[in-house]
């Protein structure tokens, strides 16, 4: 899949439109989005509650589908997917980390960062090995086996990270990842970030803070269903 050259598009969108069409009249939330992520870039999108960015980041992250325009992940068109083939490709090439974490409260650090194996079929020992590897590259294998709720909030959103990177995904996709933290955990986790980006990590997080965006290289504006602009970020 795709080719390997330094900097190419990682991410391309073209003209993307996107309705939910759940209410009387189709609302109308993504009306015509372009924008572009290279590979290796650590990029933002910010916006207005409403402005559409989870609805973006749910397409890039093929947890959703859209109506009109391309998509298009590392030179491979994202469009009219089988569920089973979305599904794959999910697995294959994307990390997801949100806001709420979203861990199994009753499997521990170690067991929820090995749980994406589990769907590939790796067996136990591989992923045990692996997902103990990961733990210690978020600096928490003293924490192995605790349960979420005996972790702290900024020490959950590491073990999502990490489960999220378990897969080796092409592209790391975050919603709003330090919404439910402190600035001072806030910040540490946009370091984490930062660090996994260094090692070549393709990265967008949608943030609507602007100390957070401002610690990614660039930030994607979105306003009433359009990319308002694509500065670099002032860092
Ligand atoms: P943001 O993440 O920027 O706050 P969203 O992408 O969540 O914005 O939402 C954009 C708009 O789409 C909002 O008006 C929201 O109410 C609407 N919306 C989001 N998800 C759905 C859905 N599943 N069904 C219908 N409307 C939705
Ligand atoms: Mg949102």
């Amino acid at each position: 899949m795709g080719q390997s050259s330094p900097h190419h598009a990682m991410i391309q969108i073209k003209d993307l439109h996107k309705y939910y069409y759940t209410g009387n009249k189709p609302l109308h939330v993504l009306k015509g989005i372009d924008l572009e992520v290279k590979e290796g870039e650590l990029v933002s999108i910010m916006g207005s509650s409403g402005s559409g960015k989870s609805t973006l980041l749910n397409i890039l992250g093929m947890l959703d589908g859209y109506d009109e325009g391309t998509y298009t992940l590392d030179n491979v068109l994202i469009k009219d997917l089988s569920e089973k083939k979305a599904a794959n490709y999910r697995n294959k090439f994307l990390g997801f980390v949100f806001q709420s974490f979203n861990l199994i409260s009753y499997k521990t650090a170690l067991e929820n960062v090995a749980m994406p194996l589990y769907y590939q079929g790796v067996k136990r020992s591989k992923r045990n090995e692996l997902a103990a590897e990961y733990l210690a590259q978020v600096g928490l294998t003293d924490w192995a086996d605790h349960l979420p709720s005996q972790l702290s909030g900024g020490q959950k959103q590491r073990v999502a990270v990490a489960r999220a990177l378990i897969t080796q995904p092409k592209v790391l996709l975050a919603d709003e990842p330090t919404g439910a933290l402190d600035s001072t955990t806030s910040h540490e986790v946009m370091e984490l970030f930062k660090e996994i980006n260094n090692r070549g990590m393709t990265v967008v997080i949608v943030t609507h803070e602007n100390d957070i965006a401002e610690m990614t290289q660039r930030v994607i504006r979105l306003k009433d269903g359009l990319v308002e602009n694509q500065q670099e970020a002032h860092v």
